[in-house]
């Protein structure tokens, strides 16, 4: 490919054209002799020069810019990001004798970003039908239906719909009984809204490890971290990945905790056969429009206890008895989930399996194509009784240089994420945090590569590989 791209300085304009032509890319690397670099030919430069009277058979040292853009070998991986510019879709990459080893190309007209809804069912006809029926707020059939269904999904008896699943969190904690003075062990890598949930409901969270096998809480961390105070277990089935339930759920048993399972990133993920969600007293799920399953912005509670059940819908409605209008029993908040926001929801749980088949399809291709790449470590599929789901396309990368991967990815318009910060990093959470050593290997090689449904995602392989693989030679 190299080659294709060379012109010497004593060629013609016109067979210029010709190289350009042949490879595609707009553009020549004009070399001398001894093959050194002296400038860079676009198809641009061409056409102004003619219209400015050049011939065709005019040398193109005649025409080359003075100025032009490079890449130092030498100047090592930074410099790439560096030179980063709009406006030049490829650069040459030069030795320290200037001769072309290699070039760097942006793909300016690829954006992929990192998730994109799939609203391509009945999202928008039911969505229609509840705005007509002028049931656009938090009463109507779509909500029943909705917990219904999404209920029957994972296995449970009842389901709570809420307005996000910040709220889903704090409902759960607050209908388990959880307030000041209780702790509540939580893991390391998570987003934040688990242990803001924590804190809202004025609780102590307990920040403890994580695995680096499921990347989720370790149970010998929890166990390590009961003390009489103890009251609740938060475990995350993070980025799709149940957490060992065996073993949390015998912790809790034994110290007799509840257990709150954070099921936002895992919707339709099981363990030993049994979906998330479903193991623990509740489970919190939330449908924000990057999620598995989305309303938009929306989360559900889901469980099969009865009083657990009536105490959410009483917190969720400002703590208003349900026979007595007007007539408040608990201090309440308002954590209501709209009828259109529902009606979004019961399309979407109606193609689920379909939704979940063409995640897993995507990280398939994914494995597949970066398979060539040894320091791109997947997530294990063969884990005892455990069947992840996929939310966005989650790996680790063993080189150390996961931050550089990930600002050229960028800058090729490529939107991948870095893993969650640890907690127990951050100013505000670690004083609550226990030593976390896997969370901090792991979050500082953890990226998210998009999980968009693309028609031909041949070219954002190409670019990824690409990209990846630069510098690697
Ligand atoms: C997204 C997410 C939440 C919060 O959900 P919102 O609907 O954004 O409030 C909670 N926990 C985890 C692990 C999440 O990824």
């Amino acid at each position: 490919m190299l080659i294709k791209l060379l012109c010497r300085k004593d060629n013609s304009i016109f067979q210029a054209m010709q190289i350009i032509n042949e490879n595609g890319k707009n553009t020549v690397f004009v070399v001398d002799h001894q093959d050194r670099l002296c400038g860079v030919l676009t198809d641009g430069d061409i056409r102004r020069s003619l219209l400015s009277g050049k011939s065709l058979h005019e040398q193109v040292s005649k025409v080359i810019a003075r100025e032009f853009k490079f890449i130092r070998q030498s100047e090592g991986e930074k410099a790439y990001l560096k030179n980063t510019d709009e406006s030049i879709k490829i650069m040459p990459v030069v030795d320290d004798d200037m001769r072309v080893v290699d070039f760097f190309q942006f793909t300016g007209a690829l954006h992929v970003p990192v998730a994109h809804p799939d609203l391509t069912g009945s999202e928008f006809k039911y969505l229609s039908e509840a705005f007509l029926s002028s049931w656009i707020s938090s009463r109507g059939e779509y909500i029943n239906m909705f917990e219904r269904g999404f209920s029957q999904f994972c296995g449970t008896r009842y389901g709570v719909a809420v307005c996000n699943g910040t709220a889903a969190l704090h409902l759960a904690l607050l209908a388990s009984g959880i307030g000041p003075g209780d702790e509540v062990i939580i893991p390391d890598l998570t987003f934040a809204a688990t242990i803001n949930a924590v804190l809202h409901a004025q609780a102590t969270p307990v920040i403890v490890d994580v695995d680096k096998t499921r990347w989720c809480i370790d149970p010998a961390a929890i166990q390590s971290a009961v003390t009489r105070k103890t009251k609740a277990i938060i475990p995350v089935h993070l980025y799709g990945q149940p957490c060992d339930m065996d073993a949390v759920m015998a912790i809790a048993k034994k110290h007799r905790l509840k257990v709150i399972e954070d099921c936002a990133e895992a919707h339709g993920a099981e363990y030993g056969g049994q979906k998330v969600g479903s193991f623990g007293d509740i489970g919190c799920f939330s449908f924000f429009a990057n999620k598995i399953v989305t309303t938009g912005e929306g989360g559900m509670c889901v469980t099969n206890s009865a009083s657990l059940m009536e105490k959410m819908r009483l917190m969720r409605d400002h703590g208003m008895s349900k026979t007595k209008k007007y007539w408040h029993t608990v201090v309440g908040y308002n954590y209501r989930m709209t009828n259109l926001q529902a009606a979004i929801g019961v399309a979407q749980i109606e193609r689920i399996d379909a939704i979940l088949k063409e995640r897993d399809n995507i990280e398939a291709q994914y494995r597949e194509q970066l398979k060539g790449l040894d320091f791109v470590a997947f997530p294990r599929r063969d884990l005892p009784k455990s069947n992840k789901v996929v939310w966005l396309v989650s790996v680790v990368l063993t080189d150390g240089k996961r931050d550089t991967h990930m600002e050229r990815l960028i800058a090729r318009k490529i939107e991948v994420r870095p893993f969650f910060y640890p907690l127990s990093r951050m100013p505000i959470y670690k004083k609550y945090a226990q030593p976390c050593r896997n969370s901090r290997w792991l979050s500082a090689r953890g990226i998210n590569f998009p999980t968009v449904s693309w028609q031909d995602r041949n070219q954002m392989f190409r670019d990824i590989i690409q990209t990846l693989s630069t510098g690697k030679k």
